[in-house]
């Protein structure tokens, strides 16, 4: 019988010095594994030597496949291009960096070995070395996610998981543009185990996530995952109708009791101002789902691949 198949994806943008140690780590792990294997490297559009490594690596040991796009289309974009041409029976995906202890892998392995599972997930248990008000946010983000969506995001959890084939072809299946795969892993259901591991810090270069980025991906999350925004602007908008309702039929008795006076313009400034606020901000909220809808019906490809060293790599998906 053939050896099963691990596949491990790693999206990779500027890493060129963290990629050789990643390469060696990790082929020291699976080499000790009775698996065959692949290590499936994807250059997302790099601007530093990334990709000569990569040939390089290639041109060295039959195992390293790799992928390279057109141009940086983000980490989601890599991951789902790694899912899209993995071959084997166990999928997993890695961060080029070493935050995901490749030693960790033999103890993943032997979770589905046991068919208990179908995927073994890592959750960072501590914070350490980010600063507090990132993960001040962060924490507040899977509290309000974990309200308002039906995905089940799980706080410091990461990317790195081991997958069976089934639960691979269920994310491919998903061919959404917007893609925001903690909540595609929580929202396709299979039986998860989850192991906790401590904070590791980068061994090279220096993170591609800025406050602002994150704070872009967090509101896109909320976006892909829920309609809460749209129903609390909605109740908010039946609310302020309800009240507008009684204080007209005040005004009016007590213009039919004490008579008009020509006071309270300021309070009415006020009011309008409030209201038109409202109005803009819901407007707003709508025009983010439209946005996403906008860019799903385009039906436009998620990566482009200008260079590989699979024989039959799909380049447009
Ligand atoms: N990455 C990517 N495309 C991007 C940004 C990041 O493929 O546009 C890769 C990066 O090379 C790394 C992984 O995604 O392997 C995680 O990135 P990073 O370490 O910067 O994120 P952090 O660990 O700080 O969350
Ligand atoms: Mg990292």
């Amino acid at each position: 019988m053939d050896r099963e198949i691990i596949t491990i994806i790693t999206p990779c943008y500027n890493e060129e010095a963290a990629l050789p140690v990643f390469y060696r780590e990790v082929t020291a792990v699976l080499s000790g594994l009775p698996y065959a294997y692949e290590l499936l490297l994807v250059n997302d559009g790099s601007k530093d030597r990334t990709l000569q490594v990569m040939r390089k690596l290639a041109g060295g040991d039959p195992h390293v496949r790799y992928l390279s796009f057109s141009r940086n289309f983000g980490k989601e974009a890599a991951m789902y291009a790694g899912f899209c041409n993995a071959k084997g029976d166990y999928v997993a995906v890695m961060d080029a960096d070493m935050q995901d202890p490749p030693s960790l892998l033999p103890q993943m392995l032997e979770k589905l070995q046991s068919g208990e599972y179908d995927s073994v997930a890592t959750r960072r248990v501590d914070r350490k070395g980010e600063p507090p008000v990132r993960s001040w946010f962060a924490r507040r983000f899977y509290q309000i996610i974990n309200r308002i969506s039906d995905a089940d995001i799980v706080d410091g959890a990461r990317d790195f998981r081991l997958m069976r084939r089934e639960m691979v072809d269920a994310i491919v299946s998903m061919g959404e543009y917007n893609r925001f795969s903690k909540g595609i892993f929580g929202w396709i259901g299979f039986r998860t185990c989850w192991l906790s591991y401590e904070n590791v810090d980068r061994v090279a270069g220096e993170t591609k996530w800025s406050f602002w980025k994150l704070t872009k991906y967090a509101l896109d999350g909320i976006i892909n995952f829920s309609q809460a925004p749209l129903n609390i602007a909605s109740w908010f908008g039946l609310f302020m109708t309800a009240f507008s309702f009684i204080m007209l039929i005040l005004i009016v008795v007590r213009k039919l009791a004490f008579g008009d006076r020509v006071a309270g313009w300021p309070s009415l400034a006020c009011i309008i101002i409030f209201i038109g606020g409202i109005q803009l901000f819901c407007l707003g909220v709508i025009g983010q789902y439209i946005a996403k809808i906008y860019m799903e019906t385009k039906k436009r490809p998620h990566y482009i691949i200008a260079e590989s060293n699979l024989e039959d790599c799909k380049t447009i998906r």
